[in-house]
C-alpha cells in the first residue's frame, strides 16, 4: 500500500468539465504518466522538460486533511495518470473525512474500489481497459480531428456503456471549425449519449487562482498563456 505519493499540485478550483460542471471540488494531481499523449495539457506530470524539481512527497493522511480544511462539495483525483498508483490509502484517507471522491483516469490501468464517480477520458497511445469503460460514469472524448468520435466508437467496438459521452475539442483545436461542427453534427444527429463539451476552467483560469497550483504546461498550444 503507497503511503507517500508524488503530488504534482493541489489547488481549490471547481469543476471545468463534465456532469459535475461548476462544483466546487478540491483537486489532487498525482505526479507520473506513462501514456505520453502529444498534446498533453499535464506535461510537468511526466515530460522531462517540464516535471518540477521541487516535487512534493504527501501521506495520504496529510492530502485527506488539506482537502477537508478546503470545504468542496467533492474531491477529484487526476494526473498524469493516477491509477498507475496504489490509492487505497488515499481513497480510505478520503473516505474518513466524509469527502466524495472523483477520478479522472485514462482508463488505460485497473480502477480501484471505492470511487464515487469516475471519468474516463481514452487516449490513442495506450487504449482503455474494458472494465474501465464499464466502470465509467462519464467518457470524455479528446476530439483531435473530425473523425476523432467515429475513430473511438470503432475502437470501443460500435458502443459506448456510460451514460455521457463528451466531446471535447482538443484546446489547440477549439477554434477549429471543422472539428466544432463535426461535435455539433454528432450531438444533432445521434443524440445520448453524446454531449458537446468544453473546458471551462480554461478561459476562467479557475485553477490557477490557488497559489498552491502550478503554471500550466501544455504540449498542444496556449502555453503563453498558460490555458
Ligand atoms: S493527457 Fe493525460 S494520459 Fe495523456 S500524457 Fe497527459 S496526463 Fe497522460
Amino acid at each position: 500500500m503507497s503511503l507517500v505519493y508524488p503530488v504534482n499540485e493541489t489547488f481549490l478550483s471547481w469543476q471545468g468539465e463534465g456532469v459535475h460542471l461548476g462544483r466546487k471540488a478540491f483537486f489532487i494531481r498525482l505526479q507520473g504518466c506513462p501514456i505520453k499523449c502529444s498534446w498533453c495539457d499535464s506535461a510537468s506530470t511526466w515530460h522531462p522538460q517540464f516535471v518540477p524539481k521541487d516535487l512534493r512527497k504527501a501521506s495520504a493522511a496529510e492530502l485527506a486533511q488539506e482537502a477537508q480544511a478546503a470545504r468542496p462539495e467533492f474531491v477529484v483525483i487526476t494526473g498524469g495518470e493516477p491509477c498507475v498508483h496504489d490509492l487505497t490509502a488515499l481513497l480510505a484517507a478520503l473516505r474518513a473525512v466524509a469527502l466524495p471522491i472523483h477520478l479522472e483516469t485514462s482508463g488505460a490501468y485497473p480502477i480501484a474500489e471505492g470511487f464515487n464517480w469516475v471519468t474516463v477520458s481514452p487516449k490513442w497511445a495506450k487504449l482503455p481497459l474494458a472494465e474501465s469503460l464499464a466502470r465509467a460514469d462519464e467518457v470524455k472524448v479528446i476530439v483531435e480531428t473530425p473523425d476523432s468520435p467515429a475513430k473511438w466508437l470503432e475502437a470501443v467496438g460500435g458502443r459506448w456503456l456510460a451514460k455521457h459521452v463528451w466531446l471535447h475539442p482538443e484546446w489547440s483545436q477549439r477554434a477549429n471549425p471543422a472539428v466544432l461542427k463535426a461535435i455539433t453534427d454528432l450531438v444533432k444527429t445521434v443524440g445520448a449519449p453524446y454531449r458537446a463539451g468544453w473546458q471551462v476552467h480554461k478561459p476562467y483560469q479557475a485553477d490557477s487562482l490557488d497559489p498552491r497550483s502550478r503554471p500550466a504546461t501544455p504540449l498542444g498550444g496556449d502555453r503563453e498563456r498558460g490555458f
